[in-house]
């Protein structure tokens, strides 16, 4: 569903993504780990076409991601993001934010819209807060109802960055269950998380980023339980 080739990225001077060669099958989950800096966020924003890059290729169900191309709405629309800051409307309702981008970017019947974010709001367990004001909610609610937004679009893949690291750590677990729930579900997902436990849980494949490299790549069982590179086996000790 999402291939990446050879991808550079730079920003000026600085080079940020080094040749990046990933592949994400339909329904699986991809988890990208690494220290700060990496390029973890870059290399998300490249594939649903936030951010240019400058060499190599990226294809969303075989359709090149072009930043300023015609096609990039709809890639877009099929490869939701969720962000660590949740982002929502704050002068919109839940259910608000939930219908807007069906009804004004997709062009959906309005009342359908409500009764798909009705149903997408109850998903996320929130169900009684539907009328609430983002500032009405705490952040792990209002992480879920980024979530039913994004899950409104209809999309074939969501890319999380960090979407719990901005949380107190009682509310981590509420976000994590939503998340575990699509994963069930064959949502295909790629998760830059350093939430090892879930990754250890979930993913199909991790990523290990180290200097805009991929530099360990693998199942999350020998990634996370027997990392063959130095630099993993430290980051990973750091975490601890
Ligand atoms: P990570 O998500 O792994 O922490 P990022 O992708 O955010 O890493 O950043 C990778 C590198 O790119 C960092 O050195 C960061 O300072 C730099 N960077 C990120 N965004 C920008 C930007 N808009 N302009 C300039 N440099 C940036
Ligand atoms: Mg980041």
């Amino acid at each position: 569903m999402i291939e990446i080739k050879g991808v550079h990225k730079r920003f000026g001077s600085v080079s940020v993504l080094e040749g990046i060669d990933l592949e994400v099958r339909s329904g699986e989950v991809v988890c990208l780990i690494g220290p700060s800096g990496s390029g973890k966020s870059t290399l998300l924003r490249c594939i649903n076409g936030l951010e240019s890059y400058e060499q190599g290729e990226i294809l969303v169900s075989s359709q090149r991601v072009d930043r300023h191309g015609k096609g990039i709405h709809d890639i877009r629309t099929q490869v939701a993001m969720v962000f660590q800051r949740f982002n929502l409307f704050p002068h919109r309702t839940a259910l608000e934010n939930v219908m807007e981008g069906p009804v004004y970017v997709k062009k959906e019947n309005p009342r359908e819209a409500r009764e798909h974010a009705r149903a997408l709001l109850e998903k996320v367990g929130l169900a009684h807060r539907m009328d609430a004001y983002p500032d009405e909610l705490s952040g792990g609610q209002q992480q879920r109802v980024a979530i039913a937004r994004a899950l409104a679009m209809r999309p074939r893949a969501i890319l999380f960055d960090e979407p719990t690291s901005a949380l107190d750590p009682e509310l981590v677990g509420e976000v994590l269950a939503v998340m575990r729930k699509l994963v069930d579900e064959g949502m295909t997902m790629v998760v830059v998380t350093h939430e090892m436990g879930f990754a250890r849980e979930v993913a199909d494949k991790v990523c290990f980023l180290y200097g805009g490299r991929i530099l360990e790549e693998g199942a999350s069982r020998q990634v996370l339980g027997a990392p063959r590179e130095v630099r993993t086996q430290e980051f990973l000790r750091r975490l601890l």
